[in-house]
């Protein structure tokens, strides 16, 4: 690890301030993933930032028909919120299935958008509910913030202050996870939102991605048939010694069509 300064500011504006005059600082949440990024030499801040302990960034509330959470909510604090499992229950479910107790009761969901592994949960259900990334700066739609592994929209010192989830109509997100992390080797999150149907798929390529074809084919039918017959290609996908990529493609199609025999029947 390298040697770096730790700074605990008491408020938002403090924060804001130190990050925008120390341009080599990094927030520092959960610690989740920065914590073994710094240990692995993956990374050399000048100074974290502390803001676990930041009220501003806390909270779930329903606003304006629309689930709000802030940053510094824990992945444990989405999947038993009640708020959570009345607006969105699939959100509830995806952050209940993420790593493990440690990881859930210490990881953000604003670290865990900020940082955009090509393998994480969030993604998948920020993306397919069309969410909105609200910064210390700005308002950033999910279709512009990710922007491939491990990349965001986000500019240096800009800081994910709370994510705002219009309410689908129904959702389900299925995921096969890696044995050993919880992570997904592939994850798809089905939403029918007022704004048609959106399907998002995490871990099978380089970064989160819809799948326009199964979108469209869902569009027409909304039923396991619709997507059945459909093929994802395989060609730009992940492939590593724990699938190929024709085995993560075909986890895309069989993960869509196990999220919609959920919905279907609802
Ligand atoms: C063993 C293990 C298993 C895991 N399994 C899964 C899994 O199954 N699914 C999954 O999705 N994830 C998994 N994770 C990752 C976990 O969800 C992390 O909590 C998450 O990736 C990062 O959140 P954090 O709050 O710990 O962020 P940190 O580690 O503190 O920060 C991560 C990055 O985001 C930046 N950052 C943090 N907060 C903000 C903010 N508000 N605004 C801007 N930038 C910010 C930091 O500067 C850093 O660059 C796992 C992690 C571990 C260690």
């Amino acid at each position: 690890m390298y040697s770096f300064n730790y700074v605990k500011p008491g408020s938002l504006k403090e924060v804001n301030d130190f990050l925008a005059s120390n341009p080599e600082a990094r927030p520092l949440a959960g610690g989740m993933t920065l914590i073994p990024t710094l240990k692995a030499r993956l990374a050399q801040p000048s100074h974290l930032v502390d803001i676990s302990a930041l009220e501003e960034l806390k909270g779930i509330e329903v606003r304006n028909g629309a689930l709000v959470i802030g940053a510094g909510t824990t992945h444990a604090e989405v999947a038993r919120s009640t708020h959570v499992r009345d607006a969105i229950p699939a959100l509830a479910e995806l952050a209940f299935h993420i790593g493990d107790p440690a990881v859930r009761n210490c990881g953000t969901i604003g670290g865990s958008v900020a940082n955009n592994d090509p393998a994480a949960d969030y993604p998948a259900g920020v993306l397919a509910l069309g969410a909105t990334v609200v910064t210390n700066r700005r308002e950033i739609a999910a279709d512009d913030f990710f922007q491939g592994m491990f990349t965001t929209a986000l500019e240096p010192g800009e800081l994910v202050v709370r994510i705002s989830f219009p309410k689908p109509r129904r959702a389900a997100y299925e995921k096969f996870a890696h044995p050993a992390s919880g992570y997904a080797m592939t994850g798809v999150f089905v939403a029918q939102t007022n704004g048609g149907i959106r399907v998002a798929v995490t871990g099978a390529g380089p970064g989160v991605f819809r799948w326009s074809e199964a979108e469209a084919a869902l569009a027409k039918a909304f039923n396991v048939a619709a997507v059945a017959s459909l093929t994802m290609p395989a060609a730009d996908l992940n492939e590593d010694i724990h699938g190929s990529r024709e085995y993560r493609a075909n986890l895309v199609r069989v993960l869509t069509k196990r999220a919609v025999a959920r919905l279907a029947g609802r």
